[in-house]
């Protein structure tokens, strides 16, 4: 019998809006668990991030590479995480650019998600959707609102995170000297259309980010300028990224699973506090399966 993730692939973007539905309703199902560990055990996207202030031209970018990546033969699946209305009243999304794409391409899925109780930072289901999606698509794209230190949510979960900021606005950048901000693997500085040149927003970023020790063999952080609008960069934003994959590929599968792991007790703690973490350092994660169960395992044990 084919099993429940061929169904999907045969299935196409109906068949996986389905599954993201069942997966929001029954997170602890069975079927749901046997879905993402198969998905767990069969990743073949590169996961970016792409994170940044509100306005600064995200989903203008995402739609700008899901055009390239599409005109390269590439499949693409894109979730927006929409900052939750907890603190902004949804006022954050302003005059936010509605994504839109083919509904015939098969090749182009997109699915908003609220980022529920964390602002710009991942809710549970968003890294599920991702694994899920991970085993479907070339490339998955993870837009999310960037505010503040949010950024670490992202690049806990995804292979590379490119920060967008936009010229002159300098908050990103001063986050960045002070170590507020993780640093991100690509710097994209947006709008370059408007004045700036995407070599002086370069060399501008380069000097900031170059203040940083790095040992030999680290990916330098790249800083290119990008106008969505006017299609400018967004292939040497495409080269780079697909540099950045290069350079992780040897150590790839053991950073996803380590990454797993740190995301795995990050929830743990927040939910259980240190008891709880106490229980889940005593349990090794598996290759084969997904943290999701591991996780739906310790809930019920906690619960006992
Ligand atoms: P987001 O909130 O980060 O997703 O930003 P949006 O993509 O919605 O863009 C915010 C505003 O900036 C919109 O009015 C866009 O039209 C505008 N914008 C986005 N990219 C560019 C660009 O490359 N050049 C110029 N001039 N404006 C842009």
């Amino acid at each position: 019998m084919e099993n429940a993730l061929d169904q999907i692939r045969d299935g196409g973007k109906r068949a996986l809006a389905g599954a993201l539905t069942r997966i929001e309703a029954e997170p602890d199902g069975a079927e749901t668990m046997a879905l993402l560990d198969a998905a767990y055990a069969a990743p073949r996207a590169h996961a970016v991030g792409l994170t940044g202030p509100p306005g600064v031209g995200k989903s203008t970018l995402t739609a700008s590479l899901i055009e390239h990546w599409r005109s390269l033969g590439r499949t693409v699946g894109v979730i927006a995480v929409d900052p939750s209305s907890k603190i902004s009243g949804g006022a954050l999304l302003g005059d936010r650019t509605r994504l839109r794409t083919d509904p015939a391409d098969q090749g182009v899925f997109v699915r908003s998600m609220a980022a529920r109780d964390r602002l710009g930072g991942l809710a549970d289901l968003t890294v599920a959707a991702l694994v899920l999606m991970r085993a479907l698509f070339d490339v998955v794209l993870v837009e999310t609102v960037g505010v503040g230190q949010s950024e670490t949510d992202v690049s806990t979960a995804v292979d590379t995170v490119v920060l967008c900021i936009q010229p002159g606005s300098g908050d990103a950048l001063q986050f960045m000297k002070a170590g507020i901000v993780e640093i991100p693997d690509i710097v994209a500085v947006t709008k370059i259309d408007m004045g700036m040149t995407a070599a002086q927003a370069q060399a501008d970023l380069a000097s900031a980010l170059d203040l940083r020790d790095r040992p030999p063999g680290e990916w330098a952080v790249a800083a290119l300028g990008v106008s969505a609008l006017k299609g400018e960069g967004v292939d040497d934003l495409v080269g780079l990224i697909d540099r950045h994959f290069a350079h992780l590929a040897p150590a790839l599968a053991g950073r996803r699973q380590t990454q797993a792991g740190q995301w795995l007790i990050q929830f743990v703690r927040e939910r259980w506090g240190r008891e709880g973490v106490k229980r889940a350092g005593a349990l090794t994660l598996d290759p084969g399966i997904s943290p999701f169960r591991t996780l739906s395992r310790l809930a019920r044990d906690l619960a006992a």
